[in-house]
């Protein structure tokens, strides 16, 4: 567990402790922000059988039904897959039933039933209401561990009827230790950090699926093409081979920086070309949001590229 997932913990098992645990818990922070982690980490707590020093035991019956994914007192609500083998964009009415359901039975190990919902932002109106309520009629020993990253897309109803179990993201020195104590370099570390908006488990993964270099790629495509080194068409194309939301947004990020960033040193654009910046980020932002939508990704990422060029131009 991270330094700063640590007190978030001890107040849970603070809460347990003293019976003041929630029925319904809503873990919260920002994407990888560590919630699931927590959320997950007090599941296991809540149905280990032989608890040692605030965790699960990892050795119990209980314990070991759970590692492989058999615990009959766990369920996990989340997204199911299409025909297609895609994730649906909802979670359905019918999983929420199926669900209260089951939590109306007796626990077979006879200790905790624990349903984790992740992402719960992703629940439809009609699972919300469902799930609204089966938090309303709260059972001792019943737990539903709702995860997001989005807090304000759950209806209000939803989260006021939930204890808030959120993570903050430490002071960014915190945050750089952490990363070297995981083996990453202090170069490495602050840029994964800053790509990362201060994120450490975020920064992690970034430098671990390749986040520098994509970085650097993206980076130098947006030079190359403002100076005509290069064409639209055939960066869209790479870009849309490898992780091209994540670059859009790295893209985002980078113009956002260079305008802030005082002195020409590293600059693309002078200073008096800043409007066309703040129109192109706009644009792009509105990409990244019709991103989920089914249409022609590469058509809107070349004309998006297109247009960076001609406003460096
Ligand atoms: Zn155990």
């Amino acid at each position: 567990m991270t330094p700063w997932e640590q007190p978030v913990w001890t107040r849970l098992l603070e809460s347990l402790a003293q019976q003041r645990l929630a029925h319904g818990l809503l873990f919260c922070g920002p994407a990888d922000g560590g919630q699931a982690e927590l959320a997950a980490r007090l599941a296991e707590y809540l149905l280990c059988s032989q608890r040692v020093d605030g965790a699960a035991c990892g050795t119990c019956r209980s314990c070991h039904l759970r590692l492989a994914g058999s615990h009959p007192d766990l369920r996990r609500i989340r997204l199911l897959e299409r025909d297609d083998g895609r994730l649906k964009t909802e979670i359905g009415v019918e999983q929420i039933r199926e669900l209260s359901q089951w939590l109306s039975l007796t626990a077979q190990f006879g200790g905790a039933q624990v349903a984790l919902i992740e992402p719960a932002d992703k629940l439809n109106v009609s699972a919300a209401n469902a799930l609204l309520k089966t938090l309303e009629e709260p059972a001792s020993n019943r737990f539903l561990l709702l995860v997001t990253d989005a807090t304000d897309r759950l209806p209000a109803t939803v989260r006021s009827r939930c204890q808030r179990v959120e993570v903050r993201l430490p002071p960014a020195d915190t945050g750089l230790q952490w990363l070297h104590a995981q083996g990453v370099s202090a170069a490495d570390a602050e840029r994964a950090l800053k790509l990362a908006d201060g994120n450490p488990r975020r920064a992690l993964i970034l430098r671990q699926d390749g986040g520098l270099q994509r970085a650097d790629e993206v980076w130098r495509d947006l030079g190359a093409l403002s100076t005509g080194r290069e064409l639209p068409t055939r960066v869209a194309q790479r870009w849309m081979a490898d992780a091209p939301e994540d670059r859009l947004s790295m893209a985002v990020r980078w113009v956002c920086a260079q305008a802030k960033s005082s002195g020409e040193k590293g600059r693309l654009t002078p200073q008096a070309d800043f409007h066309k910046l703040a129109a192109w980020v706009q644009q792009a932002n509105e990409a990244r949001r019709r991103w989920s939508a089914p249409l022609r990704h590469e058509l809107l990422l070349t004309g998006l590229l297109l247009s960076w060029q001609e406003s460096n131009r």
